[in-house]
């Protein structure tokens, strides 16, 4: 279990919040909404608690390992002079992968006291310290200048030579997160230090009358907003601006095109295209620096692209990116299952970019995005084991198709490309930050996780206690404490899939009808809450003890899609609450693509704490599709049908699995 932090850990996480706060003030201007620091949140429940405890226990230490077994951490040892040999890997940007399983560390750090963990990540700062150059320059493979393999991709041997394509600028980004996080968790200086003195570099590089490129791989604008946060310096904003403005802008340098996002001004750039990992960092960096600095052009384009993208091209499950060639976003409704690529760092850089629209509009409807990215594509990326990953997360497999990074068919413990395992280590160490918000109006519940946490509003304390067994039950009992009574509001998400809109736009509905109403009461009497985009406001004089119980009726409900998406044409998928299921051949009589579900058959959700670590499954009879004994027509047979969710698929062997399902026989034994 993920204890509630300690009064020493937490004292400790405030005290060096103070005294970056004191340090620094606020920045002048910022999002209207902050996030309640999940340093304050204790995530207590039977859901997301296991497995932030396995990312702890398990997930990141692998991370480190791997870091280390496969060279990463070694290049910096090589490349400051204390070793011999060639840079290890086949990309620049491995260095990136260390920088996040620190940033990862980071965060439990803060939240769980753990000398062991602090103590080597030292050791490994302190072999990047000593590899960054007397002016700051950090990019190993550049530093060795020799790499014991044919490099792949992603390699610049002159510095800042290719901006293009090698992902020094991405390092950096990575860097400054990771340094952010580190000196917020700990109050230590030492990989600050190293991320200021490299940023310090690229104010001197980058700029008007300097170096005119932007990079290929969009992420340091993120970093730079970071750093800037902890250490006020503004002019690591201004670059972060610069390079955006900068990006489709041929002043100064030749435009890379649509695939990185460099074909036209940022502002005037109306739908989500190239490699997304690379677009939902450069929307995120966007977000960040229109907060901050009021650069009012960027939010009408972000809103565009987010409407694309929530209107054709966000699978089910929350992912983006359909395309293999390039990792890249697909055209519009090209939503292929069984090839599907939808990377898993594109799904956490949709969960960012949702995130800050969030803050920047106060519309649930982003969060509506955020939950089902998390609880469906982000979770299934990761083994229940915490030492497997997919780097691409399919909606069908065929059990041949080696659909995942590294050509394979299955989980893999690392990656010769390994950006998504510490990736997902960081966005679950950090997950309680999606929890809870706060503005000058009060509070918002957006995730429904049990736990508590206290919030700081104007002076006073409020703690919320959280008590519920979602995603298996609807049932939501808020408990509220301030120390002395308070007026406020509290905004209780109602999501989008207890008022019939599974995600904001028209790509996917449900098909049965009307679910059951979610009801809403204080103190045991039921109210009927103003609904303002997508919360019911709660605003009164909150007294300690004072009770919110959201009820979300949670049926199975079949959803169906815009009749432009072909792969899922004829298709039904199933849901319950925030899941998307999936079915397996291993419950399913031994195949997934021979099995229909008619409209009319009767599925019910069953409790299974016995199975793959304590699910709620659906259950029904459904057709099978067998060869007749002359081998040519095809019989059809009723059989049992069993549902799992989604983020547990693949977890009992590489099997066959589908998350959308003929609803007629007349349909092919196709993989959709
Ligand atoms: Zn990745």
């Amino acid at each position: 279990m993920n204890r509630f932090p300690t009064a020493r850990t937490l004292s400790l996480a405030l005290a060096y919040a103070l005294s970056a706060l004191t340090a620094q003030p606020a920045p002048a201007r910022d999002y209207p909404i902050q996030p309640v620091p999940f340093t304050q949140t204790e995530i207590a429940d039977g859901f997301w608690a296991p497995r932030i405890a396995k990312n702890r226990e398990v997930t990141i230490p692998h991370n480190l390992e791997y870091c280390e077994r496969d060279g990463r951490i070694q290049n910096f040892v090589v490349a400051a002079h204390r070793a011999d040999g060639a840079f290890q890997g086949v990309f620049g940007f491995d260095d990136s992968d260390v920088y996040k399983v620190i940033e990862g560390a980071a965060y439990t750090l803060g939240l769980n006291a753990d000398p062991q963990l602090d103590r080597e990540l030292d050791l490994v700062i302190a072999k990047i310290a000593a590899a960054q150059e007397p002016d700051g320059y950090l990019y190993t493979v550049g530093q060795i200048g020799k790499t014991a393999e044919k490099p792949t991709c992603c390699v610049s041997m002159t510095r800042f030579g290719d901006l293009r394509t090698g992902h020094e600028l991405y390092n950096a980004g990575h860097l400054f997160e990771a340094a952010a996080a580190h000196f917020q968790a700990t109050g230590k200086r030492n990989l600050l230090e190293v991320a200021t003195k490299y940023a310090d570099l690229l104010t001197r590089t980058f700029g008007p009358g300097r170096n005119m490129g932007v990079p290929g791989h969009e992420e340091v604008e993120m970093g730079l907003v970071k750093l800037y946060r902890v250490t006020g310096r503004e002019e690591y904003l201004e670059l972060a601006r610069f390079f955006l403005d900068q990006r489709g802008n041929a002043r100064g340098h030749e435009l890379y095109g649509p695939y990185n996002q460099d074909h036209e001004p940022i502002i005037q750039q109306s739908t989500a295209v190239g490699h997304a990992v690379r677009a939902a960092y450069l929307y995120s960096g966007m977000a960040d620096v229109a907060a901050l600095t009021g650069a009012s052009g960027y939010l009408p384009a972000i809103d565009r692209i987010w409407s694309d993208v929530v209107s054709s091209k966000l699978y089910v499950t929350g992912g983006i990116g359909a395309e293999h060639e390039g990792e890249a976003m697909g055209d519009h409704f090209h939503l292929p299952n069984r090839t599907a690529y939808a990377e898993t760092c594109a799904a956490i850089a949709n969960a960012m970019w949702n995130y800050r629209l969030f803050r920047l509009h106060g519309d649930a409807k982003y969060i509506d995005v955020i939950e089902r990215t998390a609880y469906n594509a982000i979770l299934g990326s990761v083994a229940l084991s915490g030492d497997l990953f997919f780097y691409v997360n399919p909606l069908a497999s065929d059990g041949r198709y080696a659909f995942n990074a590294d050509n394979s068919t299955g989980r893999r413990p690392w990656f010769r490309c390994s950006c998504c395992p510490p990736n997902v280590a960081r966005f679950l160490a950090s997950f309680g930050s999606y929890v809870y918000a706060q503005d000058d109006a009060g509070i918002y519940v957006n995730l429904f996780v049990g736990g508590r946490t206290r919030v700081d509003l104007d002076g006073r304390h409020v703690e919320l206690r959280q008590a519920t067994e979602y995603p298996w039950k609807g049932e939501v009992a808020i408990s509220v404490q301030p120390d002395a009574e308070a007026e406020f509001a509290l905004r209780v998400r109602v999501p989008g899939w207890a008022r019939e809109q599974p995600v904001p736009s028209a790509l996917y509905r449900y098909q049965d009808g009307a679910g059951r109403p979610y009801t809403l009461s204080v103190n045991g009497r039921p109210v009927k809450a103003a609904l303002d985009r997508g919360y019911a406001v709660l605003e009164r004089r909150w007294k300690p003890g004072d009770t919110v119980q959201l009820s979300l009726p949670m049926p199975v409900r079949r959803v169906i899609s815009d009749d432009r998406v072909s792969a899922n044409r004829g298709r039904v998928a199933l849901e319950r609450g925030p899941i998307v299921y999936a079915i397996e051949s291993v419950d399913n009589a031994g195949d997934v693509f021979n099995v229909v579900l008619p409209d009319d058959a009767v599925l019910s959700a069953k409790a299974r704490p016995d199975l793959l670590g304590g699910v709620t499954v659906i259950t029904g009879r459904a057709l099978g599709l067998y060869p007749g004994d002359d081998g040519r027509t095809v019989v059809t047979r009723e059989q049992d049908f069993l549902a799992v969710p989604y983020d547990v698929w693949s977890n009992r062997g590489e099997d066959r699995m589908a998350v959308w399902l003929p609803r007629k026989v007349s349909l092919d034994f196709e993989v959709p």
